[in-house]
């Protein structure tokens, strides 16, 4: 069960704007990033999602998955990127990415796109899980059923490491 400060932690996540989160993203990491990489428990986690990440990537890219992003977007309201999926950034995923060296930037943008869609896709390389789970219909009709499911599995372990990744960086950040 979560103990107070992590449901703290928690609510203050869901009452803070998407500036504020990232805002409390940096200042977080800036003050635990460099404790937190050495942890014992942490350290091989970081690891172990720079590599799933980088196998996800790899796969998108030779599966031609940007370009059915670019492709879209390029179209009158045509992203997925829209600031309903951007609003699901939170703390931890904001830091995950800082402790493996991603730096996303936040971009100025519309009131209906999210801000962490850059010139060349997305700025994280651990998603929001809603966005790293969501496949819309124009990818899955392009991979079909076999590779749709290669890249489910691709996704399931960045997200089974970034779960595990959240839950120490929790402990961590609420004692
Ligand atoms: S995939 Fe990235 S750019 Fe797209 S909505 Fe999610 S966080 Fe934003």
């Amino acid at each position: 069960m979560a103990n107070k400060k992590q449901q703290s932690l928690f609510w203050e996540n869901e009452s803070l704007s998407l500036p504020q989160k990232y805002a409390r993203a940096i200042s977080l990491f800036q003050e635990y990033g460099p404790v937190l990489q050495q942890q014992a428990t942490i350290s091989p986690l970081l690891t172990s999602l720079i590599q799933e990440t980088s196998d996800l990537a790899q796969y998108m890219e030779k599966q031609q998955l940007g370009l059915i992003c670019t492709m879209c977007a390029g179209k009158p309201g045509g992203s997925c990127c829209s600031m309903f999926m951007g609003n699901n950034t939170d703390i931890l995923q904001l830091i995950s990415n800082m402790l493996i060296g991603c730096m996303p930037t936040m971009h100025e943008t519309d009131a209906d796109s999210c801000p962490y869609l850059g010139p060349c896709g997305c700025e994280f390389k651990v998603k929001p899980i809603f966005c790293l789970n969501y496949n819309c219909l124009h990818i899955a009709h392009h991979l079909g059923n076999s590779r749709l499911e290669e890249l489910t599995c691709a996704s399931g372990k960045v997200l089974q490491i970034q779960l595990r990744l959240e839950e120490e960086l929790l402990k961590h950040l609420s004692s």
